[in-house]
């Protein structure tokens, strides 16, 4: 097997068991390593550290399978995904969804493959050179394990160009016999667009803050911002608000969401839904004097590379600020950042400061995180992106 050296001061992260290893930190690689091929990491003296995926365009260099002598084999895979399903299988019944992450990447110790389940459609994707090279593995053993509908592969994804790997989006197994899959989670309906949805089709990883939001909108007025196809409006219904207005900037995610409402037989007499940039609405209703009893802010990743920090953190706080003004008395924001270079502690300071210049006194209730199904490795911390916070306006 093709050999990687590292430098001496650079192995402090391989030993407490990181899987990435940056090209900074290489002193010595052999000659005409293929993209994704597995290959062995020692130490400056010569001591052998595991095995990882070598990943030539990227600045993460290497990612690591394992950190002992073990053979990158289709047996490999399939104890990986076996123990990212047991898990699963504990928790199912908690999270009370048909529709989860099944193997959430680096978290379930199998960097860059991220396997989502919607019923028994299976949707994948390969965010590294090394789990494009053994993808025909991996795929034969997740055919094998759950006899899925189909495999459909969600690769039209921009990362992909730094791995060196193209876009593209293809179904590797069975037939996608809808064009919108029917899930339930917690009760509710939802349609999944998987072909042309965002991320693998929805946004799994708010699960329980969906349901969270039903238990505090009883007869209130609800503005959810950045809806996407409904998930907190549908789950706003639930809790039997009284009404509810959506921005979203996508109208075939509003086309979705309103027929999310009438596949749980809601009424859509009570929704309002404005096709529009947040940013923009928000300050509209600012100007207009309006008000509402609960906001929720879950918007994209605004920051995607460290340059964008400040920029980022500016579009946050705007919403926050924003969304207080709108605020009734001891009216309540559920706010998220699903941007992992922005910190809670960041995201703390940037509600706070929102809260100084919107000049009101705001009280963290409860702090909110991602889903149970998407794992976070104790040795990858990155893993831990979706925060929020749960305010109450004063
Ligand atoms: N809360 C949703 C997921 C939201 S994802 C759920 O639970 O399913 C963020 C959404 O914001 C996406 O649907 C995207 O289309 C939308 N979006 C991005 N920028 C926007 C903007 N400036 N104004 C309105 N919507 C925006």
């Amino acid at each position: 097997m093709k050999k990687i050296i590292l430098k001496s001061d650079r192995e402090k992260s391989v030993l407490r068991h990181h899987p990435w290893i940056f090209s900074g930190a290489i002193l010595k690689i052999d000659d005409d390593i293929e993209n994704g091929e597995t290959v062995e990491i020692y130490s400056s003296e010569k001591k052998f550290l595991g095995v990882g995926g070598y990943s030539k365009y990227s600045q993460i260099n290497v990612r690591m399978w394992s950190f002992e002598d073990e053979k990158i084999d289709n047996l490999f895979f399939r104890k990986k995904i076996l123990d990212a399903f047991e898990y699963r299988n504990l928790f199912n019944k908690k999270i009370n969804s048909n529709a989860f992450r099944m193997i959430n990447a680096e978290s379930d110790f199998i960097p860059g493959l991220i396997v989502d389940v919607y019923e028994k459609n299976f949707v994948v994707q390969f965010l590294f050179a090394g789990t494009e090279f053994h993808k025909k593995t991996i795929i034969d053993e997740i055919i094998n394990i759950f006899e899925p509908k189909v495999v459909i592969e969600r690769n039209d994804l921009e990362i992909r160009t730094k791995e060196g790997l193209k876009q593209e989006k293809n179904i590797l197994f069975g037939k996608l016999e809808t064009d919108l899959i029917e899930v339930e989670e917690n009760g509710i309906k939802f349609f999944v667009d998987v072909w042309n949805g965002h991320k693998t089709g929805a946004y799994l990883d708010q699960k329980e803050n969906r349901f969270l939001v039903s238990k505090f909108v009883n007869k209130k007025n609800v503005l959810n911002c950045f809806s996407y196809t409904g998930g907190f409006s549908l789950f706003s219904q639930l809790g039997n608000a009284q009404k509810i207005t959506n921005i979203e900037s996508s109208k075939s995610a509003i086309k979705i969401l309103e027929k999310n409402f009438v596949l749980n037989n809601f009424s859509c007499d009570n929704i309002e839904n404005i096709e529009g940039d947040v940013f923009q609405v928000l300050r509209k209703y600012r100007d207009m004097g309006k008000s509402f009893d609960v906001i929720i802010l879950d918007p994209p990743k605004f920051i995607e590379s460290k340059i964008q920090i400040e920029k980022g953190s500016r579009g946050y706080k705007d919403i926050n600020l924003l969304a207080m003004k709108l605020l009734n008395k001891n009216g309540l924001l559920f706010t998220f950042s699903c941007s992992g270079l922005m910190t809670k502690e960041l995201f703390q300071k940037i509600v706070a400061d929102a809260a100084l210049d919107a000049k009101k006194n705001v009280q963290f209730i409860q702090q909110l995180s991602q889903s149970i199904d998407h794992t976070t490795s104790t040795n990858f911390p990155e893993g831990n992106y979706l925060k929020g916070f749960l305010c109450i306006i004063k």
